[in-house]
This record gives structure tokens, sequence and C-alpha cells, in this order.
């Protein structure tokens, strides 16, 4: 099968970024995909690199191995409609929630899809997101209104993975909330806090560059813990009580165990991170004596039309997290930015 690329050219292949061997990835050819019924194929406009994609970079993701596919977070065209397609039509502009779940399981039957027994990622069934094209499922996308550039639209994934942690920890108006963890994702959870009118939000981190761009987006605080503890300053902060929520966004225990020793009595924590090291200790009394609890997040379910009205009535600004724009042909200068600490990365987006 062959299609038009915008130019009105014919090609049979793509290009599209693999994760070949650790700190390796590069550009390979694939053959331009047939469309199944419900299908679309999506010229991406924008896409950008996320955590996760940069545990399979170092070769750390704890259940892809490598070779793999790369990316998720995609906004674009809808460039050619397979056959049964009724939601979108060619020209739109879309984003895509990149869950693939099966439908069936317990879990699916209750609308949890996240939580589904048998759920993949479309890099896992080899197609990456840093591409030239995408197949998605109709089902699966969600229109991109025109307030947002296409670079917005690449950060509704996480921004919804933020959505979906903050409705987990059941955040309110005029709560508390310490995040551990100024990473993209513990960004976007202050975002959101913010935009539902959490009162105090402090983020806590050991990179000056991550708690500026916290600052910009609204932080009460910015707490750097190399230079003072981060848990003794948010108890005298809040009245020797501590906060209501705290977020653990990094992956770490002793950022978990701070996460837990900020909070007040009858407080939550909720854990987003990932954990290359799985085993952390912790002292289970304390979740008796203070009453607090612990909880986690994975991924979201029906968080993206939250997330993308959050951007367009700009409750939530996108703009400080974008640091750096790069051409899909410079993908593994994006990967080397992504990781290089000097280069003050906090999203890189991919354009074509
Ligand atoms: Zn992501
Ligand atoms: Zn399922």
């Amino acid at each position: 099968m062959t299609t038009k690329d915008g130019l009105g050219a014919e090609s049979d292949t793509f290009l599209a970024a693999e994760i070949t061997a650790a700190e390796r990835v590069e550009l390979k050819p694939k053959p331009m995909p047939s469309l199944g019924a419900g299908e679309v194929l999506i010229k991406v406009r924008a896409s950008a690199i996320c955590g996760s994609d940069l545990h399979l970079y170092r070769g750390k993701h704890p259940d892809a191995p490598l070779p793999s596919a790369v990316g998720h977070e995609i906004a674009g065209d809808v460039v050619k409609l397979g056959p049964d397609v009724n939601q979108v039509r060619l020209g739109d502009r879309v984003v895509v929630e990149p869950v693939i779940p099966c439908g069936t399981c317990h879990y699916c039957r209750l609308g949890q899809y996240n939580r589904c027994l048998n759920v993949s990622y479309g890099y896992r069934s080899g197609q990456s997101g840093l591409a030239e094209y995408y197949v998605a499922s109709e089902r699966w996308l969600h229109h991109l209104p025109a307030e947002l550039s296409y670079a917005e639209g690449a950060l509704i994934e996480p921004l919804a993975v933020a959505v979906h942690a903050v409705r987990r920890a059941d955040v309110r108006l005029g709560d508390q909330v310490a995040i551990f963890g100024a990473g993209p994702i513990g960004l976007l959870t202050l975002a959101v806090c913010k935009a539902i009118g959490a009162a105090q939000v402090y983020m806590v981190d050991i990179r000056q560059d991550r708690l500026a761009v916290a600052a910009a987006l609204g932080a009460t605080e910015v707490v750097d813990s190399r230079l003072e503890d981060p848990v003794e300053y948010i108890r005298q902060a809040t009245g020797g009580l501590g906060v209501t929520h705290s977020f653990e966004a990094v992956g770490a225990q002793g950022t978990l165990v701070s996460a837990l020793k900020a909070l007040r009595k009858g407080g939550m924590a909720t854990l987003i991170g990932i954990f290359e090291n799985p085993q952390v200790g912790l002292e289970a009394p304390i979740f008796v004596q203070r009453e607090i609890g612990l909880l986690g997040s994975s991924g979201y379910c029906w968080d993206f039309p939250t997330a993308i009205g959050l951007v367009r009535r700009r409750a939530v600004n996108l703009a400080p997290l974008i640091t750096h724009r790069l051409p899909l042909s410079e993908v593994d200068r994006a990967f080397a930015a992504a990781v290089d600490r000097e280069k003050l990365a906090v999203k890189v987006i991919l354009e074509p």
C-alpha cells in the first residue's frame, strides 16, 4: 500500500525511531502499514520523549527488552482512513491515547481500562511514536482543539498521567501538597494541583533548573533537598503539621520515605515514580500511628478530555516545560539532550 505524504509524493516506507541498544537510537525505514477496520493513519506533527522512553534508552526499562520501538506521546493529522471509521475525518488534528486494553477482561468490562489484565502499548507491539507516521484506532483518538499547538498536544499524554494521579489522591480546594521530584510528571502534577485550587504546593528536587520551572508553574515554594531537609522545611511551613497530600515522582526509597514523613496525620501519599530498584524499606508503624495512607497511580483512565480542557482554558500552561524542539532526523541528539543534565531539558519535542 502507498500513501500520500503531505507533498503529494507516494512512498512505501516511512522513518521510525528504534532503541537498538543501550544509549543508541536510530531511525529505521518501516513499511507503510495497511489499515484495519476502525484504524487511521496519522502524520505525526509533534511527539515528545517520555521518562519511560529514557528508561528504555538506558536499557533499564523493567519490562521492555531491547531492541524496542519508542515513544507514545503523539499529536498529528489524520491523513488516511481505514474501513469503518466514523468518529474522525481526513485532516482532523488529533492526540493519541496510546493504551491498548483487551476490552474483555474484568476491569475492561468495568471501564477501568488502565487496570486491564492484558494491557499493552504501541511500543510493545513494535510501533514507535517517534516516527513520521503512526497507526491508531479511532476510538483512542481525541480531537486537538485549534487553540492548542501540536507540541502542546504531544504533552496531553503525560498531563493525563498527572490528572489521573491527582484524581486518585483526591486533592481538593484548599489542600496542601508536597511533590517530590520535579521531572515532567511531578511538574504536571503541580500544575494540576494548582489548577484545581490546592492552597499550597511545595516542590522538592535537587535540580535548580527544574525548580525554576516549578516556580514558573506556580509552586508556592521550591525546596532544594541538597541544601535543606525537605521534610523539616515542609513541616515548618505548615505550622508543624505537614501536608494533606504528597506525591512521589522520582522512584526512589529516599523520596518515598520523605513523601510519607511530610504528611500530616490522616494524609495521603501517592506514588507515581517508576522504581528501577523495586525494593524499598518502610517503617510500617507510621501508617497506624499517623493514620496515613499510601496509594499508587498508574496511567490514565478517561483523563484525556480533562487534560485537554485544562490546557484549552489555560488553567495549565505547558510552555515552561517545552525546553527543546528538534527535527525527527536528529532523534539521537534529542535523546542525548534529554539525558544530559547540563542541557537542562524537561520535555524534548520532535517535529517533522
Ligand atoms: Zn509518557
Ligand atoms: Zn482488559
